[in-house]
């Protein structure tokens, strides 16, 4: 069985531990591979070519850094079907879905070519007489990235392609359930001139991560993943001195007023709802239904749902996969088996789920109340719900009271409704008729409350802050004919 390996000091290097952890082929439920997962020793040394490689890397010059990501940006896109074979090989999605996370991590890098400009400071002369003060943002140091199963590709490159890009060299710790892309960007990044040691990776779990958390060589540590543990690496690694961004899990809402186009939010919320079967953090997981557009609107997407195509991402036609693993799998069903609701299209019914993949159809539940887990847990699975409120208001306070913030939606064809709610709602990012309002690589990333640890949201400008410290030099070259001691405070007047 094919062992996919660390990738230290410009090499991938087989695992020592002896400890196997599978990967599976999500759509027959067979093991593919294993990753041996990293030793403390083995996740020390790739901190140690990373700070070995620090100095000169941070030396190149900007040119020379927007130079490498130019080259890795030529070098995804020349190979972006065999990436997104791989992603889809062992997590399951879509051939389709897989480049479209390519794309969307793509656009990271191509920010990334753009630092020499977005590194630059400020400039303030005569600040005092003769005085000139200027800022300027230097790298950190080895920095590390620890990554979800469900976007092996576009994730990591939220990352790395800021960080490298500042000067830091890095240490990724992907996701042990879909870990081989993680190797072809690794050899990608060597092709586009990158030196050894910049970028390593570790394959591995909790074991490897809490040996980056308490590392003293590592200054900063981007971590994406489910909220417990989002929540225990922010406190774990600022308890160690370090900068951390923990983007943790979501429960998101797509509010639906009952003026909006009912076919175009049943489409949008078929769409984010089971697109890669709800295993994104930016899906919609609640549909909620305003006054009167409850019962088309639940018509509308029962009726969709009878059309998904789901199979594996070997066969074109399909546009749902299965999920990633079968715990996974059987503890989304056991929602549907635990609700009191009315479970308007049941996808364990669906012949596909009966199979030994780890497939599961889409399901609708409706009338869902708040208390139940159903609605309470991030499910993570290709499972709708829908609650019905009464009045706008009712469905902003069941937005902001909910723990988590990632995204949310508003469907309406009222313009000052939509601005409102994007003034009202407690969450991080807001689609106004666009259900999975992931931002573009030149904003940042990031939610609100139970959805994000840290201060800095991820990627785009916030990314390059978060990647980098500031310094701020106040300087006088004077004439020594002037020069006298003088004891009181600076003075700038
Ligand atoms: P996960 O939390 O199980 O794992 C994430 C990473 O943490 C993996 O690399 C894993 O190996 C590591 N890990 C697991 N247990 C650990 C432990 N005890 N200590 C330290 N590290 C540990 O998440 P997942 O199942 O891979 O991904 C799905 C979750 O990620 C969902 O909750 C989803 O909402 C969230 N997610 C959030 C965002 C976002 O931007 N907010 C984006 C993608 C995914």
């Amino acid at each position: 069985m094919r062992e996919i390996k660390h990738w230290l000091d410009g090499a991938a290097v087989e695992g020592t531990s002896g400890r196997q952890l599978p990967v599976w082929d999500p759509a027959t439920g067979e093991q593919q591979a294993y990753v041996v997962a990293a030793t403390a020793e083995e996740t020390n040394r790739a901190v140690a070519s990373a700070l070995k490689a620090f100095p000169a890397w941070r030396a190149a010059s900007l040119s020379r850094r927007a130079e490498v990501m130019f080259r890795f940006r030529e070098l995804v896109d020349a190979n972006r079907k065999e990436i997104a074979a791989l992603v889809s090989q062992e997590h399951g999605k879509t051939v389709a879905d897989a480049a479209g996370e390519l794309a969307r991590g793509l656009e990271n890098i191509e920010f990334a070519t753009g630092a020499p400009h977005l590194l630059k400071g400020g400039y303030s002369e005569q600040a005092s007489n003769g005085v000139d003060v200027y800022s300027i943002r230097q790298p950190l140091g080895v920095v590390a990235g620890i990554t979800p199963f469900n976007f092996p590709a576009m994730v990591p490159m939220w990352m790395f392609a800021n960080a490298l890009v500042c000067g830091n060299t890095f240490v990724l710790k992907p996701s042990e359930k879909d870990p081989s892309v993680s190797l072809l960007l690794a050899d990608l990044l060597r092709q586009a001139g990158l030196p050894d040691g910049v970028f390593n990776v570790v394959q591995g779990d909790r074991e490897a991560v809490e040996t980056l958390l308490s590392h003293p060589d590592v200054q900063a540590l981007s971590f994406v993943g489910s909220t417990p543990i989002a929540k225990a690496v922010y406190e774990a690694g600022t308890r160690a001195g370090k900068r951390v961004q923990a983007l943790g899990g979501a429960k998101n809402h797509m509010v639906v007023l009952p003026d909006a186009d009912v076919d175009s939010a049943a489409d949008a919320a078929v769409s984010a709802g089971y697109g890669s079967a709800g295993e994104r953090c930016m899906a919609i997981s609640v549909v909620v239904a305003v006054g009167a557009v409850a019962d088309p609107l639940v018509a509308a997407i029962s009726e969709r749902i009878g059309r998904i195509a789901v199979g594996p991402a070997s066969d074109p036609a399909a546009e749902m996969g299965p999920l990633i693993t079968r715990e996974h799998r059987d503890k989304v069903a056991g929602y549907l088996a635990g609700t009191a609701a009315e479970i308007v299209v049941d996808g364990r019914e669906a012949p596909v789920s009966s199979g030994p993949g780890f497939f599961l159809g889409a399901s609708l539940v409706d009338k869902v109340s708040t208390d139940e887990a159903l609605y309470t847990d991030e499910i993570f699975g290709p499972v709708l719900s829908v609650v019905r409120v009464d009045s706008y208001d009712e469905a902003v306070k069941l937005v902001n009271d909910n723990e988590y913030g990632n995204g949310t939606a508003i469907f309406t064809r009222d313009g000052g409704a939509a601005r409102r709610f994007q003034y009202d709602v407690v969450c991080g990012m807001v689609g106004v008729n666009v259900p999975v309002p992931v931002p573009v690589a030149y904003y940042s990333f990031g939610g609100w409350k139970s959805s994000l640890f840290g201060d800095l949201h991820m990627y785009g400008p916030e990314g390059i802050q978060f990647y980098t410290r500031s310094k701020v030099v106040t300087s006088r070259w004077p004439d020594p004919a002037t020069s006298e001691v003088d004891l009181g405070f600076p003075k700038v007047r």
